[in-house]
Order: C-alpha cells, then structure tokens, then sequence
C-alpha cells in the first residue's frame, strides 16, 4: 500500500487513521468516516479503487468540484471520469461506454442522476467494487445541507449487496452520525472519527475597532494567498469587495442573490487562483474545496460556533499554516440580537439565544479558543495552551480593575439597575442624549465619570464583570445588568479586582509562519519561479494550479532543491505521472536557479536563504514588481537580469496580469509588424493555447519573448473588446 501511496499519490506516509481505514474498505467491510476538513478522506476510496478488479463509484454532491477533483486523479496517472449535468449527451455517452469496458477505475457521479431511468440499468452493466457518499451528512435533515437525492442512496446500496459503502463527512455531530447511519442502511460499519483539531490554524479573535484597516494589513501579510472574508450581509460582501478593489486587491463579492452564472464564474476564478480575495456571505463554501486558501476573516460575529468552525476550517486544507481572524464588536451582538428577537417561535428563538451565547463566551474567552473549540465539539482536550490561538500566543498582564468596576457597578445601581450595556456606558461616558435627559440621569453623579474612556473599552469591561460574576445579565433579547450579589460583596467589602488584559493591542499574526518547523526556511524566490512555471501550465491544461503540485511540493522544492530525478520524486506529492510529466521543467527552473545564485547544492539541505522578513513572500508583490519594471521601458531580458529570475517567470508574470485582467504596457516590447502579422497569423492557424507549435511553425529566427509578447497583444485586445 505504500508503494501505491508513493507511485500514484507521491506521499511516504499515512495521514492519522487513512491506513486502518483502508484496510478495513479492502477486507470489504462498510465503513463510515468522520475526518475534519483537510484530514485525508478521498484517498481513503482512491487508494483502495486502485487495488479492486472493478470500478469505484463515487457519489459527490459537489458538481463543481467533480472536474477537478478528475484532473487531479488523472494528473497521477488514475483513470477516472465523471458524469453529471454539466457534460454533454456525447461526452456522457463516451465515459459511460468506458466505464463499461472497464477502462476507469474511478467514476465520479452526481447523486441526481439515481434518480433518471435508465441509470440503474447502467450501473448495473459495471462492475462496481466500491461504493463512496462523499459528503455523506447531506443524507440528514439534520445536518446543514440536505439533498433530498441522497435519499436515492439507500437504493443504490440494495442494489449492490455485497459491494463495501464508504461514507465520509467532516461533519461530527452524533445526531447526524447516527442519522447517515440508518439512512443509508449500512453493514455492521466500522466507525471512525479522527480528532477535528486543526492544528495548522491559528485563531485570532480581536475587537471590531477599524476593522477595514485591520484587514487591509492582514491582507498584506497574506499577499497572493487565497483568503475568504465572511460578511453577514449581501450589501456588505459588495460593500468590502469594493473597498478592497479601490485599494488595488483582486477581490469579488459571493451572494445567492447574484446571478447563478456570476456565482459559478467567481466560484471558477477562485479556485484557478485568478481571484484573491472573495468577500461572501455563508452561501459561499460548500463546494470550495480549494486547499491552499491562506486566511479566513469573520468581518462581522458568526451566528454559531459551529458556522465558525466550518467556516474556519475552509482554510488551510493543505496542511500548511493559516490564519482565521474574527472581528467582534458590540454592535454585532446587537444586530444579531435584534433580529433573534424577530423569531417568532418561542422555541426556535431560544435556541438562536443559546448559539448566541455560545458564541459570544468564544469572543469573550480569557483562555483558549482551540480548547473552547475542541470541548465544544465534543473533544478531550488535555492541553490548555495550543500556541497557536491569539490568546496562548499573547502575553496577557494583570491589571488593577478595581476603580473601573466600583464605578460601573455604581451607575448599573444608581439607574436602577433596569438598564443594559449600552445605556451604561452612555451615562458613564456623560453622554447629553434625550434617553438620559428625560430619566434625569444627567443629574446622578456617576454621569460622566469616565468621560474620556473609549466607549468599546468600556463595553469590554462591563462584559468582563458580567463574565467574572459580578453583573448579572437578565432577560434576553437586550438584557438588562443588575449587580450580582456576588458584586455586591466586592462593593461593600472594598474588594479589590485583578482582571488580564492583553499585553499589546495587536496580535502577532505573523508568528503563524514561522512556528511550522523546518520548511519554512525555503527559498521564497525559488518558489515564485516554481509557482509562475506551475501556473504557466496549469493555464495551458486548464486546471488550477493545485492539480499540477500543492504548495506543500513547491516549498519542498524550494528548499531542498534536487536537482536529479532521484531527489526529485522524494518531493512530497511527486509520483510516478508526475515525475515523468514535471521533472523536466521544475528541474530546468531549480538548476537554472541554483547557478544563476550561486547557491552550493552542498547546502541544499540547510536552509538556503536566511528567513528574512517574509512580507514579499506572495507571487503577486513579485508580479506587481514586474509589470512596474515594464512600465518603465524595460525588456523581458532586461527585467529578468534586473530581478534575477527567469524569462519565463517574467512571461509568466504578465500572463497572469492580464488574466486577470490587468493591463500591461507592451509598446516597447512589439517586434515590427511584418513579424507581428506572421506571428498572429500563426495563432489564428494552430490555435494560442500553447507556444510550442507556434515557434515549430516559425522557426527559430522567432524568440519565444516576440510569440509570447504577440499572444499577450491578443489576450489584452481580447479582454479589451
Ligand atoms: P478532505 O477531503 O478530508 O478535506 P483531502 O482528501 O482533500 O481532505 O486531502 C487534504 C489534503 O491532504 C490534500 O491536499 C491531499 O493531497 C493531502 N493528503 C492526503 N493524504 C495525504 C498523505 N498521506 N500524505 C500527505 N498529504 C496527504
Ligand atoms: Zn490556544
């Protein structure tokens, strides 16, 4: 089995309980696997097709998804097809009559499809060995996506007796366990539930002061990674999408109220890395199965814990380390609080109270979130410091709360106790409103007594006495504060209080890069060669870049180097279709690179270039850089010399740009127009996928720089028109 792991997927290792799950799919036992985003589970099917005489079918709700996840099988050197609504009645015909002469190992299949006449017919003229439910909770009313389709599945399974079900979902909860359980009608399954810790993420939750300003330097920080930011509604996804573009990002909004076609098209750019940043509201994610998303940002308070960790745990699915921000403010929790008030059903509206206060001890806890997170989910967990969320990686000091709580506890009395944060923290702050007015509130002497606090601060505090017991929080809806009896021993007593406070007002975002060991010393110049050439031919494949190598691989490349193919099939994710397929141009690309900078290969295995300040690490500060030093008149040459990277880096630099629809100036860089003429004449002819067949046409008195230059002509006028 590990063979088959190293030749066809290019891993050495096991993820936590792949290899016990697929023995047990080998011996033929039904199985159902519960693994959090990122954990591993289509290998659990894959690697097993592999061995099975006969086919693997695998239902997959996630139309959007089949494609690639069938370029990327296909990529190493797995046949595999797919038939859903997006293929034509030929094309389908073609897998289908495949899939017959045993010509796939693998086939993908929309769960709408059970349901057409003639289907079942079809399936049975195969011979299926395995049968995978991907994303089996959308077979539960309960879970968080139901399709009714899935319920075609318990037929599907009477169907084949005897042929081993593999179930997977990343969703944990015990109702819909049991639930995927009964529905589907599995044998004697063997259950199991891998840990839903995400360790490669680090959680930040931060007060909701100057939110866009904080984004914005989290977005520079994450330069070029992919990064969803959550908005709680439609007109703010447009809102943040806009701003952000202003300010020079590749950012697009995601809505369901958009039009279908534009949801699909963004969905597409996202995932082909020729969008950033998407601003969307919860709509967007399933379906994203994108695994080098960087940053996760809640722009406004998630509704639930759970939203949160699903939402969070889009990021990083790769493995690699990852950001999930929230911003949490007090108007947020009133917003939401406002419309749980509007539920009408007493039951429904509690519990909406329930998720809201739940979610608010997350934004309000003093310990951490990871353990927070994990004993929501159900989930020992022993350690209480992950170091990895803002709390365990902050400093926090003690401070002396004595003054700041007597005083609010006063004003909470001497207004009667009948009021709620906000009104408190009006008084405290002597604001001269008609509320206070007419009450005579202007009149106690607690009016204005912290007259220059900040009124966020503020809130924080009166929420941290409600948190440490000594205001209690009544009704719901907008609850009102009244003084704990708790509180009023520490007023009458003269008590003092120490409370903890973080030690410096930001988070340090940035240690998230540099606490995931070894690899991270690569040679980030190296891997902006190595991305550009991925992207060069993920483009001219139209798949996105992730199917050509993760950025797990590029980093490995980057770092170690290799030079031979022998080094190179060591790469994680590098297999026997890939080795043959890429080593070539990734081993010109590193070669070219190791004698151009003089790097001994001696040292390949140390790191190379001392882990400076990673703030240029993303490809699009290096393509920014390009198109900057070709705005100034200079040659591809001439660039590449300047930058010390390759042409073809450059080339490919400009080709992103304009795909995404930037502009480039290429006066300078036109040959004459006779040439010009025979060179897009050529294109006309054999088509501008690729470059190759256009230089075999021209000849060698044509410079790869003059037929790319050409095509980007024709690109830009393209996008122009
Ligand atoms: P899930 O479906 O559980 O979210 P995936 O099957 O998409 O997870 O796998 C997540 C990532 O982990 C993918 O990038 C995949 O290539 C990688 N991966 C899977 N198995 C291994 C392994 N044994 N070693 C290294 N990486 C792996
Ligand atoms: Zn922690």
């Amino acid at each position: 089995m590990l063979e088959q792991l190293k030749a066809y997927f290019g891993f050495d290792q096991f993820l936590p309980l792949q290899e016990e799950i697929i023995d047990k799919v080998l011996a033929n036992r039904d199985t159902l696997v519960l693994m959090p985003t990122g954990g591993g589970k289509s290998l659990c099917y894959q690697l097993p097709a592999l061995h099975f005489k006969g086919l693997t079918l695998v239902v997959s709700p996630l139309i959007a998804l089949m494609k690639d996840q069938v370029d990327g099988l296909r990529a190493n050197g797995v046949p595999a097809g797919l038939l859903n609504s997006t293929l034509t009645a030929q094309e389908s015909a073609q897998i289908q009559d495949q899939a017959k002469q045993g010509q796939l190992k693998i086939l993908y299949i929309a769960p709408e499809r059970l349901a057409l006449p003639g289907f079942q017919r079809f399936l049975h003229s195969l011979q299926v060995s395995l049968i995978a439910i991907d994303e089996a909770h959308c077979i539960s009313e309960w879970g968080h996506d139901f399709r009714p389709d899935y319920r075609n599945l318990r037929s599907l399974r009477k169907e084949f007796p005897g042929v081993p079900v593999i179930a997977l979902t990343a969703t944990a909860t015990t109702q819909v366990r049991e639930d995927i359980l009964n529905q589907l009608g599995l044998d004697k399954p063997e259950i199991f539930i891998s840990s839903f810790n995400r360790p490669n993420l680090t959680y930040t939750i931060q007060p909701k002061t100057e939110p866009l300003g904080s984004l914005l330097n989290l977005l520079e920080k994450h330069q070029g990674g992919s990064t969803i930011i959550y908005r709680f509604s439609r007109k703010a996804t447009e809102e943040t999408a806009m701003e952000l573009s202003d300010r020079g990002f590749s950012a697009l909004p995601y809505h369901a109220g958009l039009d279908r076609d534009l949801r699909r098209e963004t969905q597409e750019k996202f995932i082909r890395d020729q969008v950033q940043i998407v601003v969307a509201t919860i709509a967007f994610g399933m379906g994203i199965d994108k695994p080098d998303v960087r940053l996760v940002v809640h722009y406004d308070l998630p509704k639930t814990v759970e939203g949160y960790y699903q939402e969070t745990g889009r990021a990083g699915r790769d493995g690699l380390p990852s950001d999930c921000v929230l911003f949490y403010s007090y108007g947020d929790r009133s917003k939401q609080e406002y419309f749980i008030s509007q539920i009408e059903d007493d039951d429904e509206r509690d519990k909406a109270h329930t998720k809201l206060d739940q979610i608010l001890a997350l934004c309000d806890l003093q310990t951490c979130r990871r353990a927070y997170l994990m004993e929501y989910l159900g989930e020992p967990w022993p350690k209480t410091d992950c170091g990895s969320c803002d709390i365990c990686m902050l400093p926090r000091e003690e401070f002396d709360a004595t003054e700041i709580a007597q005083k609010i506890l006063s004003t909470s009395i001497r207004t009667g106790e009948r009021f709620g944060v906000n009104y408190l923290v009006d008084v405290m702050r002597g604001a001269n409103n008609k509320a206070v007015r007419d009450r005579g509130h202007h009149e106690l002497t607690v009016f204005g007594i912290c007259r220059d606090a900040d009124s966020d601060d503020l809130k924080e505090m009166v929420r941290s006495l409600v948190t440490n017991g000594l205001l209690a929080q009544q009704g719901s809806g907008y609850p009102t504060l009244a003084v704990s009896a708790q509180g009023r021993r520490f007023l009458n007593d003269r008590e003092t209080l120490t409370l903890t406070r973080p030690k410096q007002a930001a988070p340090v975002l940035q240690k998230s890069f540099d606490t995931s060991g070894r690899e991270t010393a690569y040679d980030t110049r190296l891997f902006d060669e190595l991305a550009a050439l991925r992207l060069e031919i993920a483009t001219e494949r139209e798949v996105p870049a992730y199917v050509i190598f993760g950025n797990k691989a590029l980093q490995q490349m980057a770092f170690h180097m290799p030079q031979n193919d022998q080094d190179f099939s060591n790469i994680s994710g590098v297999g026997d279709a890939k080795l043959r397929e890429f080593s070539a141009p990734f081993l010109k690309v590193i070669t070219e690179y190791v004698q151009a900078n003089s790097v001994a290969v001696t040292t390949a295995r140390v790191p190379v270039s001392a882990p400076k300040k990673r703030a240029n690490r993303g490809i699009s500060t290096s393509i920014r850089e390009t198109r900057y030093l070709v705005a100034q008149g200079m040659s591809l040459s001439e660039v590449a010399e300047q930058r010390g990277i390759s042409e073809t880096t450059i080339r490919s630099h400009l080709e992103k740009l304009v795909q995404e629809g930037g502009t480039v100036e290429l006066d300078h860089l036109m040959p004459s127009e006779d040439r010009r003429t025979k060179i897009e004449a050529a294109f006309k002819e054999v088509g501008e996928a690729r470059l190759t067949p256009i230089r075999d046409m021209l000849g060698e008195d044509y410079s790869w720089d003059e037929i790319a230059v050409v095509r980007l002509a024709l690109r830009q006028e393209q996008a122009d028109g």
